[in-house]
């Protein structure tokens, strides 16, 4: 008897993760599991970009986890590489294709399908916007782009966009010894956190050289005679325009997912625009397809409510449960709390659960405090402020959301509140927590336990 075939479109973390966990369980005789990948790259880490691009790391194949070849011999897997499918037919269950380099088509067979498209880049439809010098840091080709254009000796580099994409290369362009300015439509920088807490990472940006615009859309590109970018037009929210040369435009303006070839085969798209599937990763609407990572959508396990957030944290982990479904066996995935972590140069930013625009959306009456303290025990010379906020229903005085801004040592401590919120316990259970202590890695107090017991108080006071 022939094997069944499962065919995965996207080669990156949630299609390799649930190729490798499916062939853990059946071999070859057993799955032939094919893989289309429309670029030249396989298992690679997107969220090294920025640290290449930075000169951290030396090459893009230090970003590479595992190459086409080893998963052709190690996990006897079908690689078809600069291969993009350009259609599903669900009803006949195949999958049409076409050679990216030749442009030769053809058709393959599937007995299950795992679509693992990833995310697509928001890019807005603005003159200007296709100019040379305008690029976007999704890829490892988009890396190599972008490293070509720093070689033609780039003035003025403008960032659209403060997410966690637009400060990361904020940092690593600025610690090229260029000019840089940030423009984000936001009150602030990462707007992922509260403005509040957002400020104190535009304040590092500014300390450090970087040209930090708020309430700033971008609405041109402007072009010089070749087609090149010369500069930009930047609108506020009242009206007011400002220009600014740039030679260098780095579009970090989000993501969606790239759930077009879904949507096309009628297969289930939620409000989000991911692709609708249930716990075990299976689509919502066709038994045979499967899907994971950017490209669907989740449960945030705080506001309950639908959320795609593109973290490969999440595309790691869906892309697991669906090899291991797809291989036999029984696994779930859970949802998610949006816990994420991220730099500017020695400033590090961290956030998990729901902001107060996102609890107040969710229908929570939150209660919001913030303490400061320090990194290591305030006596010892390495130590550095560190700001932590707590978001707390009211009601349940349970935490609903978490933000760290500070020095070394603080972004890793969002994982004991996003443990906390992931057991939805409440802050006077956070606050008794036995966490450890010693000079080098903070006050007596930790600043999460000072954060938590203000929070008790904070709550209890407005509550009598
Ligand atoms: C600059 C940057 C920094 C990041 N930093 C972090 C971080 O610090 N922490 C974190 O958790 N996450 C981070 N991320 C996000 C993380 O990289 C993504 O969430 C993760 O890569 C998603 O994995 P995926 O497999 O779902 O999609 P992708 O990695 O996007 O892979 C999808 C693959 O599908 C291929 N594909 C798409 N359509 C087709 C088609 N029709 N035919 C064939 N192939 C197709 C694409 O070429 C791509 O290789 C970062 C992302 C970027 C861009």
């Amino acid at each position: 008897m022939s094997p069944s075939r499962l065919v995965i479109i996207g080669a990156d973390a949630a299609g390799m993760s649930a190729a490798a966990q499916a062939r853990r369980s059946r071999g070859p005789d057993d799955l032939d599991i094919v893989v289309l990948e429309r670029s030249s790259h396989t298992s690679y880490s997107a969220c090294g970009i920025p640290f290449w691009i930075g000169g951290e790391i030396a090459s893009a194949d230090d970003l590479v986890a595992r190459t086409v070849q080893e998963h052709r011999e190690k996990h006897h897997l079908d690689m078809r590489m600069r291969v993009e499918a350009t259609a599903i037919d669900a009803a006949a269950s195949t999958v049409a294709y076409r050679y990216v380099d030749s442009g030769r088509t053809g058709s393959l067979e599937y007995d299950q399908l795992m679509i693992a498209t990833g995310a697509e880049r928001i890019t807005p439809s603005i003159p200007g916007v296709d100019a040379t010098g305008v690029l976007g840091v999704r890829n490892l080709d988009d890396g190599g782009e972008m490293l070509a254009a720093l070689e033609r000796d780039p003035q003025h580099v403008v960032i659209v966009g403060g997410g966690y994409v637009g400060i990361e290369m904020a940092e690593a362009l600025r610690g090229r010894g260029l000019r840089v300015t940030v423009a984000t439509s936001g009150d602030q920088p990462m707007s992922n956190l509260d403005p509040d807490m957002g400020v104190l990472v535009a304040r590092a940006m500014r300390e450090a050289g970087v040209d930090v615009h708020v309430d700033a859309r971008l609405t041109h590109v402007l072009t010089d005679a070749a087609g090149a970018a010369r500069g930009i037009t930047l609108q506020s929210r009242t009206g007011t325009t400002l220009e600014l040369p740039a030679d260098l435009v780095v579009l970090g303006l989000g993501v969606r997912p790239a759930s077009g070839l879904a949507e096309a085969a009628g297969i289930a798209i939620g409000e989000t625009g991911g692709i609708q599937t249930d716990a075990s990763m299976r689509s919502r609407s066709h038994p045979n397809i499967w899907a994971a990572g950017d490209c669907v959508e989740t449960i945030h396990r705080v506001s309950l409510a639908p959320t795609a957030i593109a973290l490969g944290t999440h595309a790691n982990k869906q892309g697991r449960v669906a090899g291991t479904n797809l291989g036999g066996g029984h696994a779930t995935f859970p949802g998610v709390i949006g816990t994420a972590a991220t730099r500017f140069r020695g400033l590090e930013i961290a956030r998990t659960g729901l902001s107060e625009a996102q609890a107040r959306l969710a229908g929570f009456a939150t209660y919001s405090t913030r303490i400061e303290s320090t990194t290591q025990a305030g006596y010892l010379p390495g130590a550095e402020a560190i700001t932590v906020k707590l978001i707390t229903d009211v009601a349940s005085r349970r935490l609903l959301g978490a933000q760290i801004v500070g020095g070394t040592g603080s972004a890793k401590r969002i994982d004991v509140l996003a443990t906390a919120i992931w057991n939805s316990m409440s802050v006077e259970a956070i606050s008794e927590m036995d966490l450890s202590y010693a000079p080098p890695f903070g006050p007596v107090w930790d600043p999460v336990l000072i954060a938590a017991r203000k929070a008790v108080d904070a709550v209890a006071a407005r509550n009598t």
